[in-house]
């Protein structure tokens, strides 16, 4: 029988993140990166069938370049696979008020996906590179475009006003948008199932942790607040994010300190976060490492990081009421016991108390709830927003 597939783009502004998954179940057969994109080293790397393979893409190379890769190397050598691929699917990260849900791609969501760019001036325009190579390299097939944002656009305006006045917001779309969706919806309905409850039933606190990452409050099934902003800068200590900070702070560093507009969001984007409290890295097993080993900068940017996410987790039982579960996912969320830990540890007050086993157990790929029998439960739920993407392009087309 053939098998419904789907090419799931991701496309960065220096790299491209692909691959093939069987809609209906999930299956992968296909996954890679190219990146390096406009340099001399541009590069590709993939995973078919068990075998890890990598290629240069010539100096240069970019979005099309990877693409055609794709078409005329990579599926060339397995037409099996091309012969099945229903359709293309895209992560779009900024969708704004427009976009609710995925849509089938024409030239009106190109310019809907054109006119959201001023929101998200750095992930935009990366999305739209991708649609037309994939248009000029795939021809026939079905495009759509997943958004970030969709799943937030539930939240309630007291979630996602800004207080500041609302002309802003009138004229120019400022307000809290979100992201990581498609995580924290594909998170959000494994954690109903796991629990054997309706999802319309069903309150969970979502934590998608990951290089970004963001919490999000889900009611019924529905986003009802999260902790990304109108960026992606808001929120939760990350990578390389700052997260929440006093806006005051910026027009120190350029009125009193010389430091200009640039540097400042360079520095909140890229320089701050765990790198930016450890002075050593943004991987958070290096974290874990230096932390283990009593270093002091990554002890402090341990217990900022954790106590902040503890603290948005507490600040989502106000609009959830009840809650049926802490949900963790996301690369750190999947794999630190550690972080968990000490996240459950500060939401002592709600009961939770960790099952040290069942949280180390919980680990690479391991799942399942990792609190003590009879306490409030939390989980560990491995994202797939590939197979988020893959079915919602099935189901459109
Ligand atoms: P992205 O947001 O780029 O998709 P991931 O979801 O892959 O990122 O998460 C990357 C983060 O997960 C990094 O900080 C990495 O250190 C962390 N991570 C991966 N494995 C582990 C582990 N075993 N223990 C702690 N952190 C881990």
């Amino acid at each position: 029988m053939m098998s419904k597939l789907v090419l799931v783009l991701n496309c960065g502004s220096s790299s491209l993140k692909f691959a093939v998954i069987d809609a209906q179940s999930g299956d992968e057969h296909l996954s890679g990166l190219a990146e390096c994109f406009n340099l001399v080293d541009a590069r590709i790397k993939w995973k078919m069938d068990g075998n890890k393979e990598q290629a240069e893409l010539g100096a240069g190379a970019a979005h099309r370049e990877a693409l055609d890769f794709i078409v005329n190397t990579i599926l060339a050598s397995k037409p099996e696979l091309k012969e099945q691929l229903v359709a293309i699917g895209h992560r779009v990260v900024h969708g704004g008020e427009k976009y609710t849900k995925s849509v089938l791609i024409d030239d009106a969501v190109v310019a809907g996906i054109e006119q959201c760019a001023s929101l998200a001036p750095l992930h935009n325009p990366a999305a739209l590179i991708g649609i037309r190579a994939a248009q000029a390299s795939f021809g026939a097939l079905p495009q759509v475009a997943v958004f970030d944002t969709a799943f937030h656009q539930s939240m309630p305006k007291h979630a996602y006003a800004y207080a500041i006045p609302q002309k802003l917001y009138r004229e120019h779309g400022i307000r809290r948008y979100g992201m990581h969706g498609t995580s924290h919806l594909f998170v959000s309905r494994e954690a109903a199932q796991a629990l054997s409850k309706d999802v319309n039933d069903t309150n969970v606190i979502t934590c998608h942790l990951g290089n970004g990452g963001s919490v999000t409050a889900v009611r019924g099934g529905k986003s009802v607040d999260t902790s990304m902003g109108m960026t992606p800068l808001e929120g939760l200590v990350m990578g390389t994010r700052s997260g929440d900070l006093d806006p005051a702070i910026i027009f120190h560093l350029v009125d009193n300190l010389g430091y200009t507009l640039d540097e400042v969001n360079n520095m909140l984007n890229k320089q701050s976060g765990l790198l930016g409290l450890s002075e050593l890295t943004n991987d958070c097993r290096g974290i874990e490492e230096g932390f283990e080993e009593g270093n002091k900068g990554c002890t402090l940017a341990l217990e900022v990081f954790c106590y902040r996410l503890a603290k948005y987790v507490a600040s989502y039982t106000v609009p959830l009421k009840r809650v049926d579960a802490i949900v963790f996912t996301g690369g750190i969320g999947e794999n630190s016991d550690l972080i968990r830990k000490k996240v459950l540890e500060h939401l002592a007050i709600f009961g939770y108390q960790v099952d040290d086993e069942k949280n180390l157990a919980a680990r690479f790929g391991g799942e399942g709830v990792i609190t003590k029998d009879g306490t409030p439960v939390a989980m560990v739920i491995p994202t797939n927003e590939e197979f988020v993407i893959a079915s919602d392009a099935l189901g459109l087309i």
